[in-house]
C-alpha cells in the first residue's frame, strides 16, 4: 500500500546523513564529557563542535546555545526560567492565545502561581498585531511570548516587530521557532528575541533533543538541579548522539531552505488548488502570504475532520487534525477557535504538512483521493445532503 505522510508537522524521519553522523556516538565515542580522561574529552569535543555549528545556523555564539530533550523543555526553561528570575521587577506577562501547549500551560501555570498574563488578539489569519502588544504593555511587564510559525495553521508572527518595541522598554522577548527553523529563514541578530525554542525531531533530526537559545546577558533559573552541564542551566548528563545529530539535521536544513522552501510552497499550493477546485465549501485557514511554506489547514464543512483522517489513513494517507497534540481529545482546536470559527467548522479541518520527502505525484494521489472520501462522506451525510445540497 502507499504510506503518503503528509503530517511532518508533528514529527519527520530522521534523514539518513542525520542517523549515520549519530552511530559514532552511540557505541565508540561514549564518555562522559565531564569526565577529565581523554575518553570524555572526545565527548567534549563533539558536543561543543555541535554547539558551534548550531550557532553559527542561527548567527549567535556558542555560549549562547544550551541543548535541552527538546520543544517542551525549552519553551518550559525560557519561560518560568525567566519569570523566576525576573520576578522582583514584575509578574506581568504578554503571550498569543495561539501557542502551542507547551506555552500556553506554562502560562495557566503560572497564572496560578500569582503572575498576570494578557492574551494578545488574534485575526482571523491568526495574526498578532505589535499594536495591541504595544497597549498591553505596563510597568510590571517582564516577558512576551509570540511563537513564530504556528504549528496549526502556519501562519507566521510579527515577532521582530514585537521584539523592537519589547527591547526599548527592557522586556525580555521568547519565541517558540519550532515550526519556523529549518522552514524559513531564521537570523538571530535580525529577529532581536532574547530567547528562542527549537527541537530536532520537526527538522528530520532525533526527537528528545532541542536547543533553547539565550542571549548572553539574560539571566535565568533553571529547571533542575543537579550538575553544572550547560553551563548550570540544563543539569544532566548531555545528550551526545542527539546535540551531533541536531547540529547535522539544523545545518542541512538551513543550507536547503533557498531551494527546499520555494519547492515545498508549490507543492502545497498545487495540494490546496487541487482541493478547491474538486470540492465546494472548503476554505484555507491562515494569512495566505504570511506562512510557513509547507503546511496546509483545511476545513472541510459538514464532515467531522476525524473521521476524514481515519479514512484517508486507509488509503494511505497520513494526516492530523488540528495538532498531533490535542488529537484524540474531544475539545475543538485552541487555535481554530482563537481565529474564529465555531466549534463544529473547527471539527471539519485536517491540516496536512509536507516534507522533503514528498514528491508532486504523492500530492496528486492525495488531492485525488481527498476529493473522492470527501464525496463519498458528504453524500451519507444528513446534514449537506438536506440542508445544503453540498454533496458535491
Ligand atoms: C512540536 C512542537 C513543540 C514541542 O516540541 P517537542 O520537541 O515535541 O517537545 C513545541 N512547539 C511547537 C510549535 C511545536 O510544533
Amino acid at each position: 500500500m502507499k504510506e503518503i505522510y503528509l503530517d511532518n508537522a508533528a514529527t519527520t524521519a530522521v534523514r539518513p546523513e542525520v542517523a549515520e553522523a549519530m552511530l559514532p556516538y552511540f557505541t565508540s565515542v561514549y564518555g562522559n564529557p565531564s569526565s577529565l580522561h581523554g575518553i570524555g574529552q572526545k565527548g567534549k569535543e563533539a558536543l561543543e563542535r555541535a554547539r558551534a555549528d548550531v550557532a553559527s545556523s542561527l548567527n549567535v555564539e556558542p555560549r549562547e546555545i544550551y541543548f535541552t530533550s527538546g520543544g517542551t523543555e525549552s519553551n518550559n526553561l525560557a519561560i518560568k526560567g525567566y519569570a523566576a528570575a525576573a520576578m522582583a521587577k514584575g509578574r506581568h506577562l504578554v503571550t498569543s492565545p495561539l501557542e502551542h501547549h507547551a506555552a500556553l500551560y506554562v502560562f495557566q501555570q503560572l497564572e496560578k502561581q500569582g503572575f498576570e498574563v494578557t492574551y494578545l488578539p488574534v485575526d482571523r489569519s491568526g495574526l498578532v498585531d505589535p499594536a495591541d502588544f504595544e497597549r498591553a504593555i505596563r510597568d510590571d511587564t517582564i516577558l512576551v511570548s509570540v511563537m513564530l510559525a504556528n504549528n496549526e495553521i502556519g501562519t507566521v508572527e510579527p515577532v521582530r516587530e514585537i521584539a523592537a518595541l519589547a527591547r526599548e522598554r527592557g522586556i525580555a522577548v521568547h519565541t517558540d521557532a519550532v515550526q519556523a527553523v529549518g522552514k524559513i529563514p531564521v537570523d538571530l541578530q535580525d529577529l532581536g528575541v532574547d530567547m528562542l525554542s527549537l527541537t530536532a525531531h520537526k527538522f528530520y533530526g532525533p526527537k528528545g533533543v532541542g536547543v533553547l537559545y539565550k542571549r548572553d546577558q539574560l539571566e535565568i533559573r533553571p529547571l533542575f538541579e543537579g550538575g553544572s552541564q550547560e553551563r548550570v542551566l540544563r543539569p544532566g548528563t548531555e545528550n551526545i548522539p542527539g546535540a551531533v545529530g541536531l547540529a547535522k539535521a539544523l545545518k542541512l536544513a538551513v543550507g536547503e531552505l533557498e531551494t527546499e522552501g520555494p519547492r515545498l510552497a508549490g507543492l502545497r499550493d498545487r495540494l490546496e488548488k487541487g482541493i478547491l477546485a474538486g470540492l465546494d465549501h472548503v476554505t484555507v485557514n491562515g494569512h495566505p502570504g504570511k506562512r510557513v511554506p509547507n503546511l496546509s489547514s483545511i476545513n472541510f464543512s459538514f464532515l467531522e475532520g476525524e473521521a476524514l483522517l481515519m479514512a484517508l489513513d486507509v488509503k494511505g494517507i497520513a494526516v492530523s487534525t488540528a495538532s498531533a497534540c490535542s488529537a484524540g481529545t474531544d475539545d475543538p482546536s485552541h487555535v481554530l477557535r482563537a481565529i474564529g470559527l465555531d466549534p463544529v467548522t473547527a471539527r471539519s479541518t485536517l491540516r496536512f504538512s509536507l516534507g522533503r520527502n514528498n514528491t508532486a505525484g504523492e500530492i496528486d494521489y492525495a488531492v485525488e483521493t481527498v476529493v473522492h472520501t470527501v464525496k463519498l462522506l458528504r453524500s451519507y451525510s444528513p446534514v449537506s445532503a438536506a440542508g445544503q445540497g453540498a454533496g458535491a
